[in-house]
Order: C-alpha cells, then sequence, then structure tokens
C-alpha cells in the first residue's frame, strides 16, 4: 500500500505500531504534491523542509514515548489561517506577501497535538466563493473527472477548493477549512470526501482572516467521518482570545461515529426539495433515509418555513460584515500598498490593485445595505430574517434528533461555468448557508456517485454543540453508502 492511501485513523495507527515514521508518511506526501500540484493547484504555498524537519522531530516525540493525538500526521492548511512565519494570503493579491507573527489558535492546536503542515492550501480569495476560481493564485482542479471525458477541468468547490482537492488527491491526510455559508460542505460534496462545519463557537475563529465574523466558522476536511471527527477533536476547544469561542468541554467524536441511529428521529425537511433539482440527487436523498431506517431511525417529515429566504438574506448578511471587515486592508499596516498622491489616493489605488472582482462586487453589496437610508430597509430585515430562519430550526430540532438533506444542488460543475453569472453561482449555498445563519453544525458526506461518476453528498444537520449526534448519522450513511470511488486524477497508479 502506498503511504497516501491510509486513512489518517489508519496512519495513526501503523505510526504507533512503527510499521512507517512520520518522516517517510510526509516524505509521500510531499512527493505526491510535487508531482500533481503543478497541474491542480490545490496548494498555495509547499513547506517542504519546515515539514521534514517536523515530521522527524515528530518520531524522536514518539521513541521517547510522547506521541500527541494527531502526532506525525500530514496536513494542508487552508490560506486563510495565519501560520507564524509562513506567508498566509487567504488567496488574496492583497495580502500576497503578508507572513503573519503569530500562529491561529486552530493550528496551534493542531501542531500541540503532533500534526505536520505541509503547506497553505488554495482558496477563493477571502474564502468568497463555490468554485475556488476567484484565488489570486489561480483556480484549483477537482481529481475527478465527468466519466470518459478527461478533457473537461471540473472545479473543486469553495471557497475551501484546494483543501477538499488535496484531500481528495491524496496530498494530504486532512486538511482546515472554514465555512461561512458552505465552504466546507460544498467542496466536500463536489471533490467526495466528508466536512464538518461544527457549531458556531466550537473551534476559535482567532488568527483566521475574517470574511464574515457572525458566520465564520473553522473545520475539518477528511476522507472519511472518523477522520474529521479525530481532526475536530484537536481543533475545537474554548479561546480566551474569541469572545465568541464555547467556554464548553471537547467530547470524543470519533467515539460518538461508532454509536449508531437506534432510536433517533431524522427530520427531512419539505423546503430542501427544489424545484429543477435532478432526479439523482432526490433518489439520493431517499436512499440515505432508506439507509438510517434499516439502522432503526425513524424518519419524520418537517417544515423549515423560511428556508427560501436563507439564500438572500446570507447575501445581505455575509458581505455587509465583509464590507466592515475588509475595511483594514488599506495599504498603510500590511500587505499590497500602491503608491498615491495623497492617503485618499493610496486607499483607492491598493484596495482597486489588490481586490479581484468577486471581493469588490460583495465590498460594494456590503456598503449599500449598510449605508443611511438603506440600513433599515435590508440589513435590519435580513438579521430578522435571520432569527426566523433560527427559530424553524429551534422548533424542529424539539421534535428531531437530526435532519438529512442532500448537501449541495448539483455534482461538481466544469471550471469556468457560471462565472458571468453570480446569482448562479451563489445558488450553490441554498442547502448550507441556513445552518450558517443559525449557528448550528453540517456534515457532509460522500454518499454516491451521479450518472456520469462524480460524487454527491448528503448533509446531516444537528442541534449547536451537538456534534456527536451529527457525526453517529454521518457515520450510519457513510457505513452504508459505502463510497469507494477514488478520483481519476493522481499522482500515483
Ligand atoms: N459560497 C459562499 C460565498 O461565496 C460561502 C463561502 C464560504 O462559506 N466561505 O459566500
Amino acid at each position: 500500500m502506498h503511504p497516501t492511501d491510509f486513512t489518517l485513523r489508519g496512519a495513526l495507527e501503523a505510526l504507533n505500531e512503527g510499521i512507517i515514521t512520520s518522516e517517510q508518511l510526509t516524505r509521500a506526501h510531499l512527493d505526491a504534491i510535487i508531482a500533481l500540484n503543478p497541474r491542480i493547484n490545490a496548494y498555495i504555498t509547499v513547506t517542504e523542509e519546515a515539514a521534514m524537519e517536523a515530521a522527524r522531530a515528530s518520531d524522536r516525540r514518539r521513541a521517547e514515548g510522547v506521541a500527541g493525538p494527531l502526532e506525525g500526521i500530514p496536513l494542508a492548511i487552508k490560506d486563510l489561517f495565519c501560520t507564524a512565519g509562513t506567508r498566509t494570503t487567504a488567496g488574496s493579491r492583497i495580502l500576497g506577501n503578508f507572513v503573519p507573527p503569530y500562529e491561529s489558535t486552530v493550528s496551534a492546536n493542531l501542531l500541540r497535538d503532533g500534526a505536520i503542515f505541509l503547506g497553505k492550501a488554495n482558496l477563493d480569495e477571502f474564502a468568497m466563493g463555490s468554485s475556488n476560481t476567484t484565488s489570486a493564485f489561480g483556480e484549483v482542479e477537482n481529481p475527478w473527472k465527468r466519466g470518459n471525458d478527461t478533457e473537461t477541468r471540473l472545479a473543486p468547490g469553495g471557497s475551501s477548493g484546494g483543501s477538499a482537492a488535496a484531500v481528495a488527491a491524496h496530498l494530504a491526510l486532512g486538511a482546515t477549512a472554514t465555512d461561512t455559508g458552505g465552504s466546507i460542505r460544498q467542496p466536500a460534496a463536489f471533490c467526495g470526501i466528508a466536512g464538518m462545519k461544527p457549531t458556531y463557537g466550537r473551534c476559535s475563529r482567532w488568527g483566521v482572516v475574517a470574511f464574515a465574523s457572525s458566520l465564520d466558522t473553522p473545520g475539518p476536511l477528511a476522507r472519511t467521518v472518523e477522520d474529521s471527527a479525530i481532526l475536530l477533536r484537536s481543533m475545537a476547544g474554548h479561546d480566551p482570545k474569541d469572545s465568541t469561542s464555547a467556554n464548553l468541554p471537547v467530547p470524543d467524536f470519533a467515539a460518538a461515529c461508532a454509536r449508531g441511529v437506534k432510536g433517533l428521529r431524522i427530520g427531512v425537511p419539505q423546503e430542501y426539495r427544489l424545484p429543477g433539482m435532478p432526479d439523482e440527487i432526490e433518489a439520493l436523498w431517499q436512499r440515505g433515509l432508506d439507509w438510517l431506517r434499516a439502522e432503526g431511525a425513524e424518519t419524520v417529515e418537517i417544515s423549515l418555513p423560511h428556508t427560501k429566504y436563507a439564500l438572500p438574506c446570507y447575501y445581505i448578511v455575509a458581505p455587509a460584515e465583509a464590507s466592515s471587515n475588509l475595511a483594514r486592508y488599506d495599504g498603510v499596516r500590511y500587505g499590497l500598498r500602491a503608491e498615491g498622491d495623497d492617503l485618499r489616493d493610496l486607499y483607492g489605488r491598493t484596495r482597486a490593485a489588490g481586490f479581484g472582482a468577486e471581493v469588490k462586487r460583495r465590498i460594494m453589496i456590503g456598503t449599500y445595505v449598510l449605508s443611511a437610508g438603506y440600513y433599515d430597509a435590508y440589513y435590519v430585515k435580513a438579521q430578522r430574517i435571520r432569527a426566523l430562519i433560527k427559530q424553524d430550526f429551534d422548533r424542529a430540532f424539539r421534535d428531531v434528533d437530526a435532519i438529512l438533506t442532500p448537501a449541495t444542488p448539483s455534482s461538481a460543475f466544469a471550471l469556468g461555468d457560471k462565472q458571468d453569472d453570480p446569482v448562479a453561482m451563489y445558488l450553490n449555498d441554498v442547502f448550507t448557508v441556513t445552518a450558517n445563519l443559525a449557528g448550528i453544525p453540517g456534515l457532509a458526506v460522500p454518499a454516491g456517485v451521479d450518472r456520469l461518476g462524480l460524487p454527491l453528498g448528503l448533509q446531516v444537520l444537528g442541534k449547536s454543540f451537538d456534534e456527536e449526534t451529527v457525526f453517529a448519522v454521518g457515520a450510519a450513511v457513510e457505513r452504508s453508502a459505502n463510497f469507494t470511488g477514488r478520483p481519476q486524477v493522481r499522482a500515483y497508479a
């Protein structure tokens, strides 16, 4: 077996049993990156020397009997997490040469537990997008192909497209990602892997470049549900440096994966049945419900009546917060600077040169909805709708333990598609944004393929801070789906 073919759990066992060293595991992943990254562009930065050095140090720790829970495991870090001494770009020209002097809490937690960082994963600029095509460092190619069509290059989803493509193509055992409206779950679904957006507040946002602070949620991507559970346990935890971080104990999420679903009530929201949705997605959803019933769960129709307002609400709240968060990139304190005639001119030229088109669009929308005269009509109205969406879930969770929905309304589309139609692009997140607006956890699980052979995902939603039930249901779906497909584009045969 090639060392990049281990699951994260399998690699931990192999390391424990002395079947492989972290040095070998890390070298194999770096070689795979060197072979494949020039094609798929999943990594913006590869930290080869630092990774090898860290792997050797990890092997020494293990030999001394002080192995952490992720000791020696090579990971990809979304280039939105600040990494001390390693360039952190947020996929933007404006931060193109930014080297943070500090480590984000989530990545620091992973290092504390023994993880090895292979490099920084590509993403949509400032995590705004669903296709990883807005990155200033080039688009990412999904390693999956449409059947025999080896020509068409597909989008990996976004914004965590680099993280998802790296994990799917076996260029990392797992990755960090962030989800503001679907950026963990949608790329997971497009790339045939598992992606967990935990409850808002479960993982610290400290040191993560801000997009929309009331929605941004760090979480893991991995090839199995259990692997994502192992990663989340290390990433999560209270952080006094983030005022919205929850001061709650971190459960053993991996143990929850084995719980089963006997006696659980699973909600089926009628509003997630969209006109024009491919039959295959509806069929997969029904199959998912059959699997859960076969394992002893009960399924119940529920209603989340404000679902249809979720996307418009998100596309007011998220740009509003983004326009405020991105005001700091002024060319004075850090990042790109374009010289100007005076201060105002310097600001204007810096931001014109530093931000891409999608980021500018969001800043303009956000500034508009927050401006005097429109604030009540748009922003305040959107906040009210957000409260109603949250109420829908609160009501539903009085009756059910978890909810099952499709993860995305389609499989991966071609790179370049939907590029001139932002609204069509925004529709990708129709099933995922609700969880961000409500703050609840959501897990995308690979559950099948469409007629072109492309992965399709199902989404499990749960109560706030009840990721354990979400993992239990997700693992049950994963067992029944028995998704064993592998992308055609590989570093090794
Ligand atoms: N696709 C959504 C957007 O463009 C969500 C992005 C995200 O979750 N970071 O805003």
